[in-house]
C-alpha cells in the first residue's frame, strides 16, 4: 500500500509533494496559473486515501465549475480514490438541501428558478420602475451581490454605498425591486441560485442536529479557486467545518474574476491570520504554457495594480519554447471571425484536435459571429454550457434507449455476444439510427452526431474505470451527471466566455474581440473594475498551452467607421505598441505608438527597400536569408510600426 501511495507522488515537484503529503491541519497553496494547484490537491486526496489517512466518503472537494468537479472525479477515479465527493458549492449545497429539506422544513424542495432576469423585470414592472436591458442586467447583478453578502432588501442601500457599488439606479429603487423579486419567488414557490446556499446556511445555522450530521460525514475539506469564494460560500464552508481545521485551500489572487458578485481574495490572502498554524505553500513552476505564453502572462501581471497584484507570483515556464503569441487586427467583426475560423482550420489540418482549441470572449453575445464562421468553415464546435447537453433532443433520445435496454436487464439476445460496455452502448445507439462514422459535412446533423459520440466516449471511459460495470450502472452515472449538469466534452472547438474558461486549458486559445470597450468592458468604470478586467485577460492568456492568438476588429460591421482600438491592456506588450504612460491607471489614454517615418531599410545591409517582395522580407535581394534572433526581432518591430502607420485594413501581423 505504501508503494502504491508513493506512486501518486511521482508526478509532483517537491512543493506539490509537500501539499500532497500535508494531510493534517490547515493548508493554503498560493500559486499562479498553470502551476499545478488543482493537480496537487487531487493527488493530495488520492495520497490520503491510498495511505488510509483519509476515508473517501469523509472528503468533500469543492471546485468552481461542474466541469472542473467532473474532471476531478475522473482524475481521482484513475488515481484509485473513488467515492470522494467533488462538487461545486452549489451542487454540494443543493444535495444537502434536498436531503434535509423534508426534516428541516417539510415537503419538497421548491423548484429552482432558471430565468431570473425575467422575474427581476416583472418585479421592476410591479414597482412601476422601467428598466432597459442594461439596467435589468445590472439590477440583477446587484440583487445577486446583496444575496451573497447576506444583505436583506432594507439594508441594501446602506450596504451598497459602504461597499462602493456603482448602482445602475437609485439604490432605494433597487431595494424595492429586490424585495418585490423575493416576494414573487416566494409566492410561486421557487428559489434562485443564491437561495440554495442561503437556505443551506440557514438550516445549518438553526439546526444543530443537521449540522452535526453533516460534520460527522465530512471530516476533510479541499477548496479549489479559493480566491473567488463569496462571503456566502465562505459562511457555508465555516458551517461545514465547525470547530475543526482540516481544510486545504488553493488559489491565485491574480485570477480573482468574480469580485463583481461579491467574491473576494481576502479569505485566501488572510488565511494565515485566520489559521496561524496553517502551512502555506507557494508554487511558481508553470507546467501548462510555453515560455512565450508565460512571458505575456507575466507582462500583464506586472502592469496590474491593487491588492491582488501585490500578491502576484512571477511564473517560470517549464516547457520548451513554442510559437510567439499572434496579434491579429481586422477591419470588422465578421472579418475577425472569418480570420479566426481560417486559422482554426489550419491548426486542425496541422494535427491539433478540435477539442484542444478554444475561442474565448468577454460576453456571450460575442459568440454568435464565431458560431457562424466556424459552421461556414465546416469546423465542429460546442458552446460551453453543460446544462444544455442533457437537454439536447438527440441526447435525450439516446438516454431513453439506454435506459430501456438497461431495464430489460440485458436479456436482449443482441447483447449477449457483445463484450464490453462500449460495444453494448454502440449497439443500442445503432438500433436507433446512430452511425459509428460521422456523417459528411458540418451543420446540425454533424452536431447531433458529435453529442451522441460524446456519450459513447463517456461510456468507454466509465467502463475503463470500472471494468465490471453494467449498462444499468452507466445509466445511474448518466443520471448523476445530468443532475449535477456535468456533461461530457463534445470534441469540437470550445466557444466560451472568459469567466467559464477558468481552471481549464487547451493547446490553442483564441482571445477574440480584444478592443477597448470590450476588455475592459465599457461598464467597468472604477479602478477596481478595470483591474478585474485585466485579470480576466490574464486568465484567458494562461488557458493556452501552446498557441495563443489575440485579435480585435477596428469596427463592428463591414464598411463601418474604424473607431475601435485594441485593448489598452496590451499596450507595451503587443509589438508596436507603447507602454502605458501611467502603468495600470484606469483612466489612461490609449497610448499611440510613436510613428517612425522614413523608408524601410534592408535589415542586413541597410539599403533602402522598394520592391514589394523585399519589403515583405525586410531584406534586399542581395543579402543572405539566414536570420538571427536579433534581426528577427527587428523585423517584427518594423512590421508592427509599418502596420500601424498604414492602418492596414485586415491583416494578421505576426504570423511568420
Ligand atoms: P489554474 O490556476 O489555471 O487553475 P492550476 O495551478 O490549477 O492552474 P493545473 O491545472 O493543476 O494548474 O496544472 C496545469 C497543467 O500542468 C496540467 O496540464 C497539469 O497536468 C500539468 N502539471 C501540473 N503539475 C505538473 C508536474 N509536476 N509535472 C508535469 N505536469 C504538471
Ligand atoms: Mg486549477
Amino acid at each position: 500500500a505504501a508503494d502504491s501511495a508513493d506512486a501518486v507522488l511521482l508526478g509532483l515537484d517537491p512543493e506539490q509533494r509537500e501539499v500532497a503529503t500535508t494531510l493534517r491541519g490547515p493548508v493554503c497553496v498560493l500559486a499562479g496559473a498553470g502551476t499545478g494547484k488543482t493537480r496537487a490537491i487531487t493527488h493530495r486526496i488520492a495520497y490520503g486515501v491510498r495511505t488510509g489517512q483519509l476515508m473517501p466518503a469523509s472528503v468533500l472537494a469543492v471546485t468552481f465549475t461542474n466541469r472542473a468537479a467532473g474532471e476531478m472525479r475522473g482524475r481521482l477515479r484513475s488515481l484509485g480514490a473513488e467515492g470522494v465527493q467533488a462538487r461545486t458549492f452549489h451542487s454540494a449545497a443543493l444535495r444537502q438541501l434536498q436531503y434535509f429539506w423534508p426534516r428541516a422544513v417539510g415537503g419538497e424542495v421548491p423548484r429552482l428558478l432558471e430565468r431570473k432576469i425575467q422575474f427581476v423585470a416583472e418585479a421592476g414592472a410591479r414597482c412601476r420602475i422601467r428598466l432597459d436591458r442594461g439596467e435589468l442586467r445590472d439590477v440583477t447583478g446587484e440583487i445577486e451581490w446583496a444575496k451573497v453578502t447576506q444583505t436583506v432588501p432594507a439594508d441594501y442601500p446602506a450596504a451598497a454605498r459602504k461597499a462602493g457599488r456603482e448602482a445602475p439606479r437609485d439604490m432605494a429603487e433597487i431595494a424595492q425591486i429586490y424585495g418585490t423579486y423575493e416576494q414573487l419567488k416566494r409566492d410561486r414557490g421557487m428559489i434562485d441560485f443564491e437561495d440554495v446556499l442561503l437556505l443551506t446556511v440557514g438550516i445549518l445555522q438553526d439546526r444543530h442536529d443537521i449540522a452535526e450530521q453533516i460534520r460527522a460525514q465530512y471530516q476533510h475539506f479541499v477548496v479549489d479557486e479559493y480566491q473567488d469564494v463569496s462571503p456566502l460560500q465562505q459562511r457555508l464552508l465555516e458551517l461545514w467545518l465547525g470547530e475543526r481545521d482540516s481544510l486545504c485551500v488553493v488559489g491565485d489572487a491574480s485570477q480573482t474574476i468574480y469580485s463583481f458578485t461579491g467574491a473576494t481574495p481576502d479569505h485566501l490572502l488572510n488565511f494565515r491570520t485566520r489559521y496561524p498554524q496553517a502551512s502555506v505553500v507557494k508554487l511558481v513552476r508553470d507546467y501548462r504554457s510555453t515560455p512565450q505564453v508565460v512571458h505575456l502572462a507575466n507582462g500583464l501581471l506586472n502592469q496590474a495594480k491593487g491588492r491582488a497584484a501585490e500578491h502576484r507570483l512571477e511564473l517560470v515556464s517549464q516547457r520548451e519554447g513554442g510559437p510567439d503569441p499572434v496579434y491579429a487586427e481586422y477591419a470588422d467583426e465578421p472579418a475577425e471571425a472569418e480570420g479566426v475560423a481560417r486559422r482554426i482550420r489550419d491548426l486542425i489540418a496541422a494535427g491539433v484536435p478540435a477539442g484542444e482549441i478554444a475561442v474565448l470572449f468577454r460576453i456571450n453575445a460575442q459568440s454568435e459571429v464565431y458560431e457562424q464562421a466556424l459552421a461556414d468553415a465546416g469546423v465542429p464546435y460546442q458552446l460551453r454550457g453543460a446544462e444544455r447537453f442533457f437537454e439536447r433532443q438527440e441526447v435525450q433520445k439516446a438516454l431513453l434507449a439506454l435506459r430501456g435496454t438497461a431495464r430489460s436487464g440485458g436479456n436482449d439476445p443482441l447483447l449477449e455476444d457483445l463484450v464490453g460496455l462500449g460495444s453494448q452502448v454502440r449497439a443500442v445507439l445503432s438500433s436507433i439510427g446512430w452511425t459509428t462514422e460521422p456523417p459528411a459535412g458540418s451543420g446540425a446533423v454533424r452536431d447531433q452526431w458529435e453529442s451522441v459520440a460524446a456519450l459513447v466516449r463517456l461510456a468507454e471511459d466509465f467502463a475503463r474505470g470500472r471494468p465490471a460495470a453494467t449498462l444499468a450502472d452507466l445509466v445511474v452515472e448518466l443520471d448523476e451527471r445530468k443532475a449535477a449538469q456535468h456533461a461530457p466534452t463534445v470534441q469540437g472547438v470550445t466557444l466560451a466566455s472568459l469567466h467559464a474558461a477558468k481552471g481549464l486549458e487547451w493547446d490553442a486559445v483564441f482571445l477574440v474581440g480584444l478592443t477597448d470597450g470590450m476588455l475592459p468592458i465599457t461598464y467597468a468604470k472604477t479602478d477596481d473594475q478595470v483591474e478585474e478586467e485585466r485579470r480576466l485577460l490574464y486568465v484567458g492568456v494562461t488557458r493556452a498551452r501552446l498557441h495563443l492568438t489575440l485579435s480585435w476588429a477596428l469596427s463592428r460591421a463591414p464598411g463601418g467607421r474604424a473607431s475601435r482600438r485594441p485593448s489598452r491592456f496590451l499596450n507595451g506588450l503587443r509589438p508596436g505598441s507603447a507602454a502605458p504612460s501611467r502603468p495600470g491607471s484606469a483612466g489612461e489614454r490609449v497610448a499611440r505608438p510613436r510613428r517612425r517615418r522614413g523608408p524601410a531599410l534592408c535589415r542586413v545591409c541597410g539599403r533602402t527597400l522598394t520592391e514589394a517582395g523585399e519589403l515583405k522580407l525586410m531584406r534586399c535581394e542581395d543579402c543572405p536569408s539566414d536570420m538571427d534572433a536579433g534581426l528577427y526581432e527587428r523585423l517584427r518591430e518594423w512590421r508592427a510600426a509599418q502596420a500601424d502607420r498604414q492602418g492596414l485594413p485586415a491583416y494578421c501581423v505576426f504570423t511568420d
